[in-house]
């Protein structure tokens, strides 16, 4: 895809967050790899006055070109992609149940089969480090290992996809799941789904859907 299309999704999917209600004003950040980079929303630009020329590319070697500052949370978007080739795109966003579960510092257990949805039996939860740093980043990246979504604690939520859309819509799902999740506490908690069942779910999960082509035999 060209740059020029990227710059508008990316954009588009910065102000979609902001618009479904999974995000607000200038906070989160949302990246797409571009040529041997990535392209990242611009730091502390509001969504709705920016254009796609405001969208900023970075190499993998953390240089950046244009006029406009990267996101602050540049760091984690980079070495998301450094080490996840299966990425595309990563959002990042503070919406109300993920970052309510993240500030109780809990990772999100089995309580709903859909948990599986980001890639294991949990959705984890990295720990605090400010916001933009290095070992914010570390932390990060260790928290997705073998997942598409991670919460983190104090902070908010990280969804990753093969494209923007996949990326997007991961969030609105890991968001549902935590206000589930938080509805669930509120009434006491309640039983959690075992080892066994999930990795049926996640075994599952391995064809579930359409096909991408139909197999002749079907
Ligand atoms: P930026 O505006 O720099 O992207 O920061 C928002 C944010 O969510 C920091 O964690
Ligand atoms: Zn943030």
């Amino acid at each position: 895809m060209s740059d020029q299309v990227l710059r508008v999704e990316l954009l588009d999917t910065a102000r979609e967050m902001n618009a479904i209600g999974i995000n607000q004003g200038t906070s989160g950040n949302v990246s797409v790899r571009s040529g041997d980079g990535f392209l990242i929303t611009p730091s502390g630009l509001p969504y709705d006055e920016s254009t796609p020329d405001d969208m900023v590319p970075m190499t993998l070697d953390a240089d950046w070109s244009g006029d406009r500052k990267p996101s602050s949370e540049w760091r984690f978007h980079l070495d998301i992609y450094k080490a996840r080739d299966d990425v595309q795109a990563v959002v990042h966003v503070h919406s109300t149940f993920a970052t309510t579960i993240a500030c109780l510092g809990k990772e999100i257990p089995a309580f709903h089969y859909m948990v599986a949805v980001a890639g294991g039996k949990t959705i984890r939860c990295a720990p605090y480090h400010t916001f933009g740093t290095q070992e914010l980043s570390d932390v990060t990246v260790d928290a997705l290992v073998d997942r598409k979504a991670c919460l983190l604690a104090n902070h908010g939520m990280i969804a990753t996809g093969p494209n923007l859309k996949k990326a997007l819509a991961m969030a609105v799902e890991v968001e549902k799941l935590c206000e589930m999740y938080w509805r669930t506490l509120q009434l006491g908690g309640g039983p959690v789904l075992d080892d066994a069942e999930m990795d049926i779910i996640l075994s599952k999960f391995q064809s579930y859907g359409q096909f991408a082509k139909k197999p002749a035999n079907q």
